[in-house]
């Protein structure tokens, strides 16, 4: 008796070394032991084999609405399921939270790994009744496969790894192969990653401006468009390292830098402007949904005397999609203080046209992309068209950007648009630029 016991104690240890308590899988000390051994086989036996890291995609908010007992069973339930496709031969782990992992050894070939990858997608998407609850969630894959090249078996974590955040970017929900492509971008990535801290430290950006004019030529205003100038990569684009800034959170330091540049600029440029002229200021979501957002967006209005009625600030409407209650709050509290607010990329979102019935907005951006070939095109005009419309119906202004052509202009212009911005007018121009540019302009005033 007291022996079994004690044999009892002694394998219950063993198990909890080498296993995840919730679920009952392997652990990460499992899953390495199991990687080097299945290394080495497949080297002797000439055999495929893949590391698969599989990522849940919306189990953060789950387990911050719904309670963490309901995301463990969530976790459980998920658990079962990869069991259920994976093989005896196959080790399934878990290495904390969402993330599960699988090592398929003696593979024939990787079309197998693909097979099985596909249907651990399936599986993982078909609803989770859980008490009263029915969820839905879905996983990104990322999948390594060895190589002789291979020099530690760990490196395969690390690249499927990497091939799991490509299928995060490709939209989740899908299986990505790691190659040395997503090797050399996610290089690419950390290096200018590390950069922007020392640009940030260093100023190294700086503010172009492009004019909004009115459908008589009139300037409504100008839109601030940062860029780097990287020391040694030379100009980059902020379509390229904005997204980064966001990732990474220094893009709050940086749209600090913007708005206070801009409102220092806009001032130096009071005596040569029109009446009624805005600065237009790009947000970023992560600003937006700050807590702090509007205090210090306060603060820096006060510290540069920049009048709230000379600022507009332009959203997209990805910003408005997620908590949209407190997103409208923070509108109307935004254009009490005197802000006017552009909806901007209009179209390219999610969101149907209604919706923007309970936004409280004053201007809509219609995206580049129902510009470009609005004079040929009879189904983008009729999309623009409809915008107008619709928004003339709320009593917002519409603006049009990216206007190349005269033809463009034409068109916009005799389907009601109210507010021009592109390369026709002007391009986007450092200060200075600004500067004479307006003061050419001083005739149309
Ligand atoms: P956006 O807000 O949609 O800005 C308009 C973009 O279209 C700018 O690109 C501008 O240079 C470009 N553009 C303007 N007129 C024309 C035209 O006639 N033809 C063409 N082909 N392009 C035109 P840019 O400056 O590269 O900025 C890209 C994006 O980066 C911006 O898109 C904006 O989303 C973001 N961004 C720029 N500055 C800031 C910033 O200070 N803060 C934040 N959060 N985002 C910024
Ligand atoms: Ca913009
Ligand atoms: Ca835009």
């Amino acid at each position: 008796m007291r022996y079994w016991l004690r044999y009892y104690e002694k394998s219950r240890l063993a198990f909890h070394a080498t296993h995840d308590a919730l679920t009952g899988l392997g652990n990460r000390a499992l899953f390495e032991d199991r990687l080097h051994q299945g290394v080495e086989l497949a080297k002797r036996h000439n055999q495929q084999l893949a590391v698969l890291f599989i990522d849940l995609d919306e189990f953060k908010p789950i387990n911050d609405t719904l309670g963490h007992s309901i995301g463990d069973q969530v976790l459980i339930h998920v658990a079962r399921r990869l069991e259920k496709v994976v093989r005896p031969s196959d080790t399934l782990c878990r290495f904390g939270g969402d993330e599960f992992v699988l090592l398929l050894p003696d593979l024939n070939n990787v079309q197998q790994a693909e097979e099985i990858a596909e249907r651990l997608l399936v599986e993982l998407a078909l609803p989770y009744r859980i008490e009263r609850h029915e969820l839905y969630l879905s996983a990104s894959i990322g999948m390594a496969l060895n190589d002789e090249r291979l020099l530690h078996p760990e490196e395969l974590l690390r690249q499927a790894d990497m091939a799991m955040y490509k299928a995060k970017q490709q939209g989740r929900n899908n299986l990505q192969t790691f190659t040395q492509d997503i090797n050399q971008k996610l290089t690419q990535r950390v290096t200018l990653r590390n950069d922007l801290q020392e640009a940030i430290l260093n100023e190294q950006f700086e503010l172009h401006y492009q004019p909004l004019l009115t459908r008589e030529g009139r300037v409504k205003g100008f839109e601030a468009l940062v860029r780097w100038n990287h020391p040694s990569k030379g100009s980059i684009s902020p379509g390229l390292f904005i997204p980064i800034a966001e990732e990474t959170g220094q893009i709050i330091t940086l749209s600090q830098w913007v708005m206070e540049r801009a409102a220092n600029d806009f001032l130096a440029l009071q005596a040569i402007l029109p009446n009624h002229c805005r600065i237009a200021v790009n947000l970023s979501p992560m600003q937006f949904h700050r807590p702090s957002f509007l205090n210090t967006l306060h603060s820096t209005l006060e510290a540069t005397g920049l009048s709230a009625h000379s600022l507009e600030l332009e959203l997209t409407e990805g910003i408005l999609m997620n908590d949209t209650e407190a997103a409208i709050e923070t509108l109307h509290a935004l254009r009490t203080m005197g802000i006017s607010i552009a909806i901007d990329d209009f179209g390219t979102g999610f969101s149907s046209l209604s919706y923007l019935r309970h936004l409280p907005v004053d201007k809509v951006k219609i995206d580049r992309s129902f510009i470009v070939n609005i004079a040929e095109n009879g189904k983008d005009a009729a999309v623009v068209q409809g915008i107008i419309a619709l928004a003339h119906h709320l009593d917002l202004l519409v603006v049009a950007e990216g206007v190349e052509t005269s033809e463009q202009r034409q068109q916009l212009i005799a389907l009601g648009c109210d507010v021009f911005q592109g390369y026709l007018f002007a391009r986007p121009m450092p200060f200075e630029a600004l500067k004479s540019w307006l003061e050419e302009q001083e005739i149309l005033v």
